[in-house]
């Protein structure tokens, strides 16, 4: 069994001036790759410490990805020494963002989540554009199907 990871350094199928993102093609991973990448936080997603399940399929709990610790897009290498299991909602958060951007969305959603619980005017309207966006969210995800 072969599994897949991004590689941009193979050819870019979806053509010249595609978007960095959409231009990294995926590298195969062996099994064996895979289970060293899983074992090394204990089956915990290396980000949220969920508990991961190896084989979960498509829309299972515990579904995760093999992650780039140092992202492709930031000179990252495809090899076991920049892999972590990452679950799959934290892999779409995370995205390609460094530490630095990391931490500043989780100060920025810290203050954001202390203007929700008081109240305020602007914690009334990020709590609306949060619910609408799980809502558009759950809406694209069942268009898929
Ligand atoms: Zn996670």
């Amino acid at each position: 069994m072969r599994l897949l990871i991004k590689n941009p350094q193979l050819p870019n199928k979806f053509g010249v001036g595609a978007s960095n993102f959409m231009a990294t093609r995926r590298k195969l991973i062996s099994l064996k790759e895979k289970k060293i990448v899983f074992q090394k936080t204990g089956g915990r997603c290396h980000i949220c410490a969920k508990r991961l399940k190896f084989d979960a399929k498509s829309g299972e709990i515990g579904r995760w990805q093999v992650d780039h610790i140092l992202p492709k897009k930031r000179g990252g290498k495809d090899s076991l020494n920049n892999y972590l299991p990452i679950c799959v909602k934290c892999n779409r958060l995370r995205w390609c963002f460094g530490p630095r951007t990391i931490k500043k969305h989780l100060n920025m959603g810290v203050i954001a989540c202390r203007l929700v619980k008081n109240k305020t005017h602007l914690g009334k309207e990020l709590h609306k554009i949060h619910l609408q966006n799980r809502l558009a969210n759950k809406k694209r995800r069942k268009i898929k199907k």
